[in-house]
């Protein structure tokens, strides 16, 4: 079965075919797939852009399209950076200039109350339109610096308490286990295959 990712973001598609390595399952990228266009997320949530990304694709490709809408979400900021998470620091920013916009954010709470979780929406789009949305999150707390070189995005200032070691610090599987992203993909990971084997009976 192939199903295209509808992501343009390199670290997705990688984390995603890292997390199913199972070749029932072929994960084509955006250009693979012959998409040409471009996708505007104007939804106020992670689901109503998982639902744009997907439907944008699907409507010109067809055939199954998974989207994948995710960001970090802190608590007393209200959720934010939250669906603006690639780009809440401006259009251009690294992450070293939206991490330290976000010590700049937190700064009147003490770091103990930096409580946060990585989100994840997955918007799942099938050859005949039915849609299904699943979402994965992974609870933690913002560390006061940054630390470590795996993941990528806000890993290094997302601490893990009960490991006292941020998201990349661990290893890449260790990661996928408890991840938002993970725990999304394996619940797309069942509809697909028991539809899989829903067909061969
Ligand atoms: P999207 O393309 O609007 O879904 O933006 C997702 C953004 O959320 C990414 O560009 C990162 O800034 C952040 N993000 C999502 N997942 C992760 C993760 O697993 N680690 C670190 N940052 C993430």
């Amino acid at each position: 079965m192939e199903v295209v990712l509808a992501t343009a973001n390199e670290d997705k598609a990688k984390e995603i075919r890292e997390i199913l390595p199972d070749d029932t399952i072929r994960f084509l990228t955006l250009t693979q797939s012959g998409f040409v266009g471009k996708i505007v997320e104007t939804g106020q949530s992670f689901t109503e852009n998982a639902l744009i990304k997907a439907r944008t694709v699907h409507s010109q490709i067809g055939g199954y399209v998974l989207a994948d809408d995710s960001g970090l979400s802190i608590d007393v900021l209200g959720g934010a950076p939250g669906i603006h998470s690639a780009r809440f620091a401006g259009e251009n920013a690294d992450y070293p200039e939206k991490i330290a916009k976000l010590y700049k954010l937190l700064a009147p709470w003490p770091p103990e109350e930096w409580l946060a979780g990585f989100v994840c929406v997955m918007a799942l789009v099938r050859p005949d339109g039915r849609e299904s949305i699943v979402c994965g999150e992974c609870r933690g707390q913002i560390a006061p610096f940054m630390r470590g070189d795996n993941g990528f995005g806000y890993d290094p200032i997302f601490l893990l308490p009960d490991r006292g070691l941020t998201m990349a610090q661990i290893s890449p599987e260790e990661k996928h286990r408890i991840s938002h992203r993970g725990r999304a993909l394996r619940q797309i990971a069942e509809l697909l295959r028991a539809e899989s084997v829903g067909k061969k009976d």
